[in-house]
């Protein structure tokens, strides 16, 4: 398998990892662009929001439950935050596994990340 972060999600390359569930993993980014700065992904492949079918779309829900809760644990909530999904070239996607940025702890230009 040559997809990055499921080479992270099996343990074959380290991550910095903030939260796991039998569903989705978040780690710390390795290049941050804001003090917090997690990446949030399925365990399932999926190369973008356009691979995953309407019966698998529930873990774009439990995907922004796991954000809720990481914000709210690092008291984000008060301050603000943004979530990113890059998809495809034009939206400038590095990684083909979908995975949502989640940034904070700094007022963010629209430019970032
Ligand atoms: O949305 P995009 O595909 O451009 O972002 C991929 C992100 O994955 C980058 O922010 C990069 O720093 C991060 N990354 C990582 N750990 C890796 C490889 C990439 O955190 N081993």
């Amino acid at each position: 398998m040559s997809c990055i972060f499921c080479k992270i999600i099996n343990g074959e390359i380290p991550s910095n990892k903030v939260y796991e569930d039998d569903k989705v993993l978040a780690f710390n980014d390795i290049n941050p662009v804001a003090p917090f700065h997690v990446l949030v992904i399925p365990k399932k492949h999926y190369e973008s929001i356009l691979d995953i079918n309407d019966n698998d779309m529930e873990i774009i829900a439990h995907i922004h439950k796991v954000i809720n809760k990481l914000v709210k644990e690092n008291g984000y909530d008060k301050t603000g935050f943004r979530i990113i999904n890059n998809c495809g070239n034009d939206g400038c996607q590095e990684v083909k596994h979908i995975h949502y940025h989640v940034l904070a702890g700094k007022k963010l230009d629209w430019y970032d990340a």
